[in-house]
């Protein structure tokens, strides 16, 4: 990109993600009928045709398109446009106030991720301004609700509009922030994400005086067993190719992490006792690598009796589940369910609160091939690595329908990369507008490559 153009995205693009910023979208209730109207004007400026989908009322999501001639496969640029919360009075400057200060632009939504909407709108105005011929379409969607599971925007899309968003690869969130990697910048893109199972189990017992506890049966103390059995459980190494990959990368750019990360490559089963020596080095990354290796429950909401002398005969407690790529929901449950089989299964009832399948994408496709190539041009000593969330994104929307989903964000780290990951749903969060123009070149050479 010519110097002139570069001064004129800066603008243009800072002026755009912080008008967005200052658009409330928290989810709930989310809102974002009003960012979608903002980026449609936006992109009306350039003479984009936009059409405004809503889930309900308030709900919107925005989707444009720009033709090709049909000789290639077409390509979406998906983003969210809803936030989580904040709260004002922990952050150092207003979280909805779109401040430019210092060389960042400030707010909810920076990196998670109205910023990659600004690059994506970005990027793709400047395939129209510079005539571009593409020979596949260009979709972009800005999308609601992502932060509540995605039903009411990406999901609803793909259910009741898919010849809207339906594209053969998809460019969404989820990766592109720099590790740095003993001083080597290794950029990663999201081509997996773990499963959701949430569950509710509730144990049950038998009632009784406080004063004589062995005539009763408590259920707090059989909850007690199944909350220690699942918490501490550590299920079966399984290594995915994407986490396979993504350990040989950084074991190649980080000598210090390489013996450990060796280990676990040639001998997975026995990763923990590694990843407990890294912890004493960096707890961040071993817990992160540690997730990333099995299937997980974790407690996080118990509640259980209802007065100070009263054993309880009931108690609940609600266990986000995470379950490998390959793996099922109901797989997990077959398997927690055997866990727990000693603690009384016919005095444990399961609900099923929410199941999204994993999903893993290829790491031999042209467009993830194409990212290798464009970042070692952009910046010859970094590596890519694919890497895995442990969370979810819209993504697995796509790649339930077939779609090859590359999570790409490029970022370069000012302060660390788990010091950035932070202040992401955090406080604080922020984007230097030198990782905006840098995520709109690298964004604008990927597409115009990929698409002529
Ligand atoms: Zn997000």
């Amino acid at each position: 990109m010519c110097a002139k153009l570069l001064h004129e995205v800066r603008e243009e693009v800072t002026d755009f993600l912080s008008n967005l910023i200052r658009i409330n979208t928290t989810n709930p209730p989310g809102n974002e009928t009003a960012a979608a109207k903002y980026v449609a004007k936006n992109l009306e400026k350039d003479d984009f045709k936009c059409e405004l989908f809503e889930s309900a009322p308030g709900r919107g999501s925005v989707v444009t398109r720009l033709k090709g001639s049909g000789k290639k496969p077409s390509l979406l640029l998906l983003s969210h446009l809803d936030v989580v919360a904040a709260n004002p009075k922990e952050w150092s400057e207003e979280p909805f106030g779109g401040v430019v200060k210092d060389g960042f632009i400030w707010g909810r939504g920076a990196l998670d991720m109205k910023g990659m909407t600004a690059i994506e709108v970005m990027a793709l105005k400047l395939l129209k301004r510079n005539n571009v011929k593409l020979k596949g379409d260009v979709i972009l969607a800005a999308t609601a609700d992502e932060e509540k599971g995605g039903d009411a925007g990406a999901g609803w899309l793909v259910k009741n509009h898919l010849d809207k968003v339906k594209a053969d690869y998809v460019l969404n969130e989820g990766g592109g922030m720099a590790i740095s990697a003993n001083g080597n910048m290794v950029y990663t893109v999201q081509t997996a994400e773990k499963g959701i199972y949430w569950f509710r189990v509730r144990a049950k017992g038998k009632p009784g005086h406080g004063s004589v506890p062995g005539g009763a049966d408590n259920a707090i103390m059989r909850m007690n067993k199944v909350v220690d059995r699942l918490g501490n459980y550590r299920a079966k190494i399984m290594l995915i190719p994407t986490v396979k990959q993504y350990l040989t990368q950084m074991a190649e750019a980080d000598k210090q992490l390489r013996p450990y990360l060796a280990q676990i490559l040639q001998n997975p089963e026995e990763a923990d006792e590694q990843l407990d020596k890294l912890a004493q080095r960096d707890n961040y990354l071993a817990e992160e690598i540690r997730a990333r290796l099995r299937m997980t429950a974790t407690p996080t909401m118990i509640h259980g009796g209802v007065k100070e002398n009263i054993i309880p005969s009931e108690c609940e407690a609600v266990f986000d589940c995470r379950v490998l790529p390959g793996h099922s929901p109901s797989q997990a449950m077959n398997e927690i369910k055997a866990l727990l089989r000693d603690v009384g299964l016919d005095k444990l009832e399961f609900e099923t609160i929410q199941a999204n399948d994993p999903s893993e994408s290829s790491l031999k496709t042209p467009l993830y091939e194409l990212i290798v190539k464009v970042m070692k041009e952009f910046e010859p000593t970094c590596s890519v690595a694919p890497v895995m969330l442990t969370g979810g994104t819209d993504s697995r929307f796509f790649r339930n329908i077939g779609n090859a989903c590359y999570g790409f964000h490029p970022v370069r780290p000012e302060t660390s990369y788990s010091e950035m990951q932070k202040t992401i749903h955090g406080i604080d969060e922020r984007i230097s507008i030198e990782n905006l123009v840098l995520g709109t070149s690298i964004l604008n050479n990927i597409i115009e490559r990929f698409m002529t």
